[in-house]
């Protein structure tokens, strides 16, 4: 039949013939798993090619895959003997969303489908349980509505939230069938009411309205934003699953839960998981009820004194622990598993790769290795290198005091202070002003997404390790304490109450989420070091890759910081950031203001030692290792005096009147300063500001050397260069003024000169350019701004509607562009025809992003530079593109 539908049984070939990007992630490992002869509700999956043609047809599936689909509910009916629709024994669906890789929470499940106002009795009936079929059918509406007719589903809580408080209840469970017999009326009039219709009582209708919403789900903002964020392909499009419902929620025998072969927070190779009795699908992340443990032996931790699935199910205890390390064996990596017991017959619903903490990614690469299941490279490759930038991040300082306000759950881990805020909105106003916040929330929805992504960490009073707010926090790599029951959150009055005191909107926490402590104000932190597991995997990652890595620095100690994180050097020193300084700038904005050289001479004299002393600091820690050092490279207003105090001060040191310092700021205002007199165009006009850079480089290093601190390189870079001449002129200068140091110090000076390339005619040029250029680095940040002629600063503004629009995939600052790409291309092969030894490497942003990484790799670049802490990152990062190779 068509390839577009598959049943789960259909797939028999050992080698999966069907791949995830076809089937998506929950449809291939279903049919795997039923293959495998796993226990699996049989079912279908729509794959996501029927996707895209829903898309191409307007939003509609077309009449033969309607009829396909037919053909395969009847397959389900023959195989488990209940039919759709039917009046004696209904077969009911779950309708389920399944992409590529798995985004949580991100798209729509619909459960339960199938009934309607005769089904639900024919479903009392057969199953002799009425609350059972009228909890399924008043769940079924909820969803449905929410999903496929969008209605808010809070005004369905409300009506139950509601109706508890009437009857004086707390728990949904406490409701029984005339209950809901009651609310589902209640429910059908909130559908009559918003949307003028009759709630569909055709299961047929029912079937294809879910499967049609899971398609546009694909769509939904949330699903928009969480591709953002995690770089996914728009056009991957989802798969469908209809699979037939088994019941969690019949009684005290039945159960819904997630369990995880390794503890997804730490790696430890216990399983790790939550259960409710008599639940059904969410009920278990919703938060809503507090979820029971899987082991009894993390129930004693906790102290929980509701029972393990260990302690109340044991045979079906066994029975999951089995499956659970077999899967994990098969697939070779941790696996995170939702079941559902019906009856005391335990189903298994899902398997995938479990998300897990970058602490737990190593320790579980590393046990699988010494467990002999997974190679050195596979567990290299196993490690989001992005994920590794949670455990450079800053942990609580013990030593020092503070006040812990409540416990929660360690639901993700690190540290972070900043503002209390109850709302995904002002997360994401503080952070547009810069300033850090703590998203406090009773728990998280989808809808809350941007904001979780805006705060530094995360709190919510309820919910479980496995609650959305856990699962997203991890992904995201934010520290999350979760189930924080004791804060009462009151977001009218913003404020939360812990104990007899209260937090307002505003005032500043502090989460701790590897313990999971909520500390009133903000807490000191400590530099984190690499060790144990960590370090074996950043060894092994060593031996796998050939690019450098190297650091963008040029302060001692961030200097010190990225040498102790593995870097082989600086790739860019700006020396610029050298001159913000306070005992500095005066200087800096006397040499600018002058309107003589004599009087420049004069100030660029006084800013000597400075350089020097950095430049002696610096070499003196990269010992051994090469230093890229740029000379003076922005517009030179960005160092101009702005406030009334700063002029005056100025124009008393410079014997100048306020009037004619401020005369001279308007003289040296441009149109676009970034296009304008700066980088070595400067020193075109004004030789003697790069002069004086170049004599503090070779003092330094005499210094050092005449104080036995040895094998230093100086990479000595010239900013912005475009045509053969200027580099020329630069060589020359470089060149005369460590002639003059050298006969003043005799001592014989080795360095090198070099080019950023950083302009598309530099590339183009790259041949003639290498002439006098000993190396190149590659300034993406700039040359992806010239190269498209759009400023950086500005491109926010615009940068989503490309994004929507399917123009960018990823933001080209965060990830090289192919056609920025080429131009490194081009010139690194006209460098090296023109010179066989000529050094390439990359500084700028792009230099610790990982994709960008793979590029230098495959690029034959010799070295990437990036951020102290980006460091690790980036060589992992390398390592795996040498793997990928
Ligand atoms: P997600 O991708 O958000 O995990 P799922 O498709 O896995 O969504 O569905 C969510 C939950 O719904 C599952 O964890 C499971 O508890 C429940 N569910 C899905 N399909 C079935 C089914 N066939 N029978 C019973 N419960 C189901
Ligand atoms: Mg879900
Ligand atoms: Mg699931």
């Amino acid at each position: 039949m068509s390839n577009l539908i598959f049943n789960f049984n259909s797939i028999k070939t050992k080698k999966l013939k069907y791949p995830k990007n076809i089937l998506g992630g929950k449809g291939a490992n279903l049919a795997e798993m039923g293959r495998l002869g796993y226990p699996v509700p049989s079912g279908f999956t729509i794959s996501t090619k029927v996707c895209e043609l829903f898309y191409q047809n307007k939003k509609n599936l077309n009449n033969k895959i309607k009829k396909n689909i037919n053909i395969e509910i009847k397959k389900i009916e023959n195989e488990i003997g209940k039919k759709f629709g039917d009046l004696q024994n209904p077969l009911l669906l779950s309708v389920r969303s399944g992409a590529r890789v798995s985004m949580p929470g991100m798209m729509d499940t619909i459960l339960n489908l199938g009934l309607n106002d005769q089904t639900v009795k024919a479903l009392a009936n057969i199953t002799k349980n009425k609350r059972f079929a009228y909890d399924s059918y008043r769940r079924f509406i909820q969803m449905y509505s929410n999903v496929v007719l969008n209605i808010e589903n809070y005004k369905f809580e409300e009506l139950i939230e509601n109706y508890k408080l009437t009857k004086g209840v707390l728990l949904d469970t406490d409701l029984d069938e005339n209950d809901w017999e009651g609310l589902i009326r209640d429910f059908k009039n909130v559908v009559n009411l918003e949307k003028k219709m009759e709630f569909p009582q055709d299961v047929n209708v029912q079937l294809i309205g879910a499967i049609s919403a899971v398609f546009l789900s694909w769509e939904s903002n949330r699903a928009k934003t969480y591709r953002k964020i995690n770089h996914i392909p728009s056009d991957w499009g989802t798969a469908v699953n209809v699979q037939s419902m088994v019941f969690g929620n019949m009684g005290k025998n039945c159960a819904t839960g997630v369990v995880f072969s390794r503890d997804p927070a730490n790696g430890n190779k216990e399983i790790y998981g939550e259960y409710l009795i008599n639940a059904q699908g969410e009920d278990v992340v919703a938060g809503t009820r507090t979820p029971q443990y899987i082991t009894k032996k993390s129930r004693k931790k906790s102290k929980l004194n509701e029972l393990s699935l260990e302690e109340t199910m044991p045979k079906i205890f066994r029975q999951l622990k089995k499956i659970l390390f077999s899967l994990e064996k098969y697939y070779k990596d941790m696996q995170d598993v939702e079941f559902t017991v019906e009856n005391n017959k335990l189903w298994i619903l899902q398997t995938r790769s479990g998300k897990r903490t970058a602490k737990s990614a190593i320790k579980i690469a590393v046990d699988m290795v010494n467990e002999k299941l997974i190679s050195k490279k596979d567990a290299l490759l196993r490690i989001d290198p992005n994920s590794l930038d949670n455990l450079l991040h800053p942990s609580l300082d013990e030593k020092s005091s503070f006040e812990v306000l409540a416990q929660g759950l360690p639901a993700s881990p690190g540290a972070a202070s900043g503002k209390v805020v109850f709302s995904s909105e002002e997360a994401e106003r503080l952070n547009s002003i810069m300033q850090d916040s703590i998203l406090v929330r009773i728990e998280t929805s989808p809808e809350d997404i941007n904001g979780m992504h805006a705060a530094k960490a995360i709190l919510t009073s309820r919910g479980g390790m496995t609650s959305h707010a856990a699962v997203v926090a991890r992904g995201m790599g934010r520290p999350c304490v979760s189930g924080s029951s004791e804060i009462e959150i009151d977001y009218e009055k913003k404020i939360f109450k812990i104990k007899n005191k209260s937090i307002k909107e505003g005032e500043t926490i502090t989460i701790d989420g590897s313990t999971g402590r909520v500390i009133f104000g903000e807490v000191k932190t400590i530099k984190p070091e690499i060790s144990g597991d960590f370090l074996k995997v950043m060894k092994w990652a060593d031996k796998f890759r050939k690019l450098k890595i190297r650091t963008n620095s040029e302060t001692p100690n961030d200097t010190k910081t990225a040498r102790e994180f593995g870097a082989e050097g600086i790739g860019l020193c700006r020396t610029e950031h050298m001159f913000f300084d306070e005992d500095r700038i005066l200087s800096v904005r006397e040499m600018i203001l002058s309107k003589s050289k004599a009087d420049r001479d004069k100030a660029l004299s006084k800013l000597l030692p400075y350089q020097k002393n950095d430049f002696i600091k610096i070499f003196t820690i990269m010992k051994g290792l090469p230093v890229t050092v740029r000379l003076l490279d922005p517009p030179l207003h960005e160092f101009l005096p702005k406030s009334k105090e700063e002029i005056l001060s100025v124009s008393k040191s410079l014997n100048l009147t306020s009037e004619e310092v401020e005369q001279r700021i308007q003289e040296l205002h441009e149109q676009n300063p970034m296009l304008g007199h700066r980088g070595c165009r400067l020193a075109i006009s004004f030789p003697e500001i790069y002069e004086m850079q170049c004599r503090a480089i070779f003092e330094a290093l005499v210094n050092c050397k005449k104080n036995k601190v040895n094998s230093i390189l100086p990479e000595i870079m010239i900013p912005l260069v475009s045509t053969e001449a200027e580099i020329k002129i630069m060589k020359d200068l470089v060149i005369k003024i460590a002639k003059q140091v050298e006969s003043e110090s005799k001592i014989k000076l080795k360095f090198l000169v070099g080019t950023m390339i950083e302009l598309p005619r530099a590339a183009l040029k790259a041949k003639d350019i290498a002439k006098h250029a000993e190396f190149f680095s590659f300034g993406t940040n700039d040359l992806t701004q010239t190269t498209f002629g759009i400023s950086r600063d500005d491109s926010a503004k615009f940068l989503n509607d490309y994004i929507e629009n399917k123009i960018f995939d990823i933001d080209p600052f965060v990830s090289i562009d192919d056609g920025v790409g080429s131009l490194i291309e081009i010139a690194s092969e006209k460098g090296r025809k023109q010179n066989n030894k000529i050094k390439l490497g990359i500084c700028g942003e792009h230099g610790g992003d990982p994709k960008s990484i793979s590029f230098c790799s495959k690029t034959g670049l010799h070295y990437v530079s990036c951020s102290p802490y980006r460091v690790p990152v980036a060589r992992l990062a390398a390592a795996q593109a040498e793997i990928k190779k």
